[in-house]
């Protein structure tokens, strides 16, 4: 798929919004424009937008080049003394994620509006992991989101996260109100799956219910592999037969998902593909997902062996999606604290509000957000246990600078402080350490129609072994002045993911792994498996990655989900204090330690959890 021919017919010669971007700035893409539409619109308005930024996004290159040196330890060293001190603080939060942001909101909540606080954060748009991306397209705005995508957890939200979000003025008992399911109904589209050649011999998409005996019957697989796939997909029998539901859970809490499908329900290798690119809670893969999480995840295989589990637990939970997922949460948070950044005051018009990024650093704002700066270095100014104060150097533009804070919240990522804080107790600094993220790619495509998906009959589909494994249309979601495409003769956006790993490895290894492979490829490989994958897949829909494509924009998150004791891989019921996360996260001087990877959950209520706890400690209850 790489000789001239091959790169024609995908489209990999086209001009797509596809700009890659040098610290922020965006670099060429004008030679060679023959369908200007497709990226005129969009460069005009990409200075100051973002959002706009198509190409490499996420954890884009630019934004963590300094991680290296900092871990290398560049900056042990101080590059600056004392006197150079720039700017003074109530607060300086480091990251500026929904754990930042919310730290800050809590903060002002607890001592006023008078305080001054500065958020820092390294790329070039608040949010963290809630990050929007936009496309601008035939005179029209495409929103979709580059990260986390809705609220949503399997655990109860806390009183202060559940007040955060209703005091912003998110009311998310009308998530209904905002979802148009009728285009489901109106164009009969189902979920597909795509067989591919490489792991099933043959290229096919099946749309319909893997539950139901005749979708296998239609899939590209062996006679055992179907026989088996339609067993487990249908009643199953008691594959534990003469064991206690009790002992049942103990045992399947430790083997893995993959050796429960093989050896106790005595699937057929030949059907393992089917279920590469699906798994348990946090993108677990087959082989890293307990077969207790499998089955409480409601996974094939196990409503045979009456295992008495305990409902879910829902009350509490949410479920909520923006058009731009929790980018919006952050855009609210933003409204609240820096005036004149976003327009409006309704959940309703911060969907399209403009936001003003000249304001966010302003100097006669209280809070101000500083963004493309990376903290390098945080020590406080004299004894940690009796200082008065805490310096944090950060690097913006290459040039290394500091400020000075009475208190300090670490709300970025937990891994990375043992190098920025080289003070810190040895013990706090193993536990911080102990996290490793998990990496995944977030990636939009917008395409000039669905036409494929409706003649196909499919909103999207599961692609077991391919190199993204979901890809989805957009939710079909309109609020305020946002519409959904309503018409298969509209553009409108692709959802594709990736969990890159190493099947085989321990968890943390695979998480490696995926990281490597994330910061190490190119925005060009992405952009050829777009094409090739949807090529293939839509193929009988009459989609052509050469005409149809219009704007990639791949979010890469190699430092991407906090981290989730795995009871495969070590002890998950520890006692609180001793669980990393806590031992990472205890107050150390005038530091405090937040973002979601503090809770050792990765989901919005414990990222605003962790900045309510951070500000506590400082404020007190
Ligand atoms: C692709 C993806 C999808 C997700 N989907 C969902 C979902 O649907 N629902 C859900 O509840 N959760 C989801 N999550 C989990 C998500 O991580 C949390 O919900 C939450 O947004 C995390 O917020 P945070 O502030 O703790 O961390 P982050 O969002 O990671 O924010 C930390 C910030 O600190 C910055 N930072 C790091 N180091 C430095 C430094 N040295 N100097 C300056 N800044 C620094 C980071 O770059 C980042 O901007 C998703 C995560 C990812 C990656």
């Amino acid at each position: 798929m790489n000789t001239p021919a091959d790169r024609r017919e995908l489209g990999m010669n086209q001009p797509i919004a596809r700009r890659d971007f040098l610290n922020g700035v965006a670099i060429g893409i004008a030679a060679g424009v023959s369908t200007l539409h497709r990226a005129q619109a969009q460069s005009a308005l990409t200075a100051n937008e973002p959002a706009l930024r198509t190409g490499l996004r996420g954890n884009y290159p630019a934004a963590v080049d300094e991680f290296d040196a900092i871990r290398q330890g560049k900056y042990a060293a101080s590059p600056l003394t004392d006197a150079e001190m720039q700017e003074d603080y109530d607060l300086v939060i480091v990251g500026g994620g929904i754990s930042g942001l919310s730290a800050a909101y809590f903060y002002r909540s607890a001592l006023g509006p008078g305080p001054k606080i500065l958020i820092l954060d390294n790329h070039d748009d608040f949010g963290g992991h809630a990050k929007r991306n936009e496309f601008h397209y035939q005179g029209k705005t495409f929103i979709g989101f580059g990260g986390t995508m809705g609220i949503e957890t399997p655990y109860p939200y806390s009183y202060g996260a559940k007040a955060l979000i209703r005091d912003l003025g998110v009311e998310v008992e009308r998530n209904p109100e905002f979802i148009n399911r009728d285009l489901e109904r109106k164009y009969g589209l189902a979920a597909g799956t795509f067989f591919d050649k490489e792991h099933f011999g043959e290229d096919r998409m099946v749309k319909g219910n893997p539950r139901l005996p005749q979708f296998f019957a239609k899939a590209p697989l062996s006679d055992a592999a179907r026989k088996d796939l339609i067993r487990l997909h249908g009643k199953n029998p008691d594959y534990m037969a003469g064991s206690s539901a009790h002992q049942k859970r103990a045992t399947l809490a430790k083997m893995s998902y993959q050796d429960y499908l093989l050896n106790v329900a005595k699937m057929s290798p030949d059907a393992l593909p089917f279920f590469m690119g699906s798994g348990g809670r946090n993108n677990k893969r087959v082989d890293t997902t307990p077969a207790l999480e499998a089955a409480e995840h409601g996974l094939v295989g196990f409503n045979g062996l009456n295992l008495e589990l305990e409902q879910e637990f829902n009350e509490g939970s949410y479920l909520f999606h923006f058009p731009d997922g929790n980018a919006s949460i952050a855009r609210m948070l933003v409204r609240s604290l820096v005036p004149g950044v976003l327009p409006g005051d309704s959940m309703e018009d911060v969907v399209t509000a403009r936001a003003n990024y000249a304001r966010l650093d302003d100097g006669s704002s209280p809070v101000r957000i500083r963004l493309n700066s990376t903290a390098v270095k945080v020590k406080h100014v004299g004894d940690p246990a009796s200082a008065k104060e805490v310096a944090v150097t950060y690097v913006r533009g290459g040039q290394a600078r500091r400020v000075r804070g009475r208190n300090c919240i670490l709300a970025c990522y937990n891994m990375i402080i043992p190098y920025l804080c080289a003070e810190m107790p040895a013990k706090q600094k193993e536990a911080l350490a102990y996290c490793v993220k998990l990496p995944l790619v977030y990636t939009n495509v917008q395409i000039s129609n669905w036409k494929a998906f409706q003649k196909l009959g499919i909103s999207g589909f599961y692609a077991p072994g391919s190199y993204f494994s979901h890809v989805t249309m957009d939710f079909p979601v309109s609020m305020g002045n946002y519409h959904f495409p309503r018409s298969p003769e509209e553009s409108c956006l692709l959802h594709l993911l990736r969990t890159p790993c190493e099947p085989g490895l321990d968890c943390k290894d695979q998480y490696r792994a995926g990281r490597y492979e994330l910061v190490t490829t190119k925005f060009e490989t992405f952009e050829r498996h777009v094409r090739d994958q949807l090529g293939r897949a839509l193929s009988a829909g009459g989609f052509d990655p050469d005409s149809d494509i219009e704007a990639i924009t791949v979010n890469r998150w190699p430092h991407g989900y906090a981290y989730e004791y795995n009871e495969l891989f070590e002890p998950v019921g520890r006692p609180a204090a001793e669980r990393p996360c806590v031992i990472g996260r205890q107050p150390f001087g005038r530091i405090r330690i937040a973002n979601s990877d503090a809770d050792g959950h990765a989901y919005t209520n414990t990222a605003i959890d962790q900045g309510y706890r951070a500000v506590r400690e400082i404020v007190g209850s």
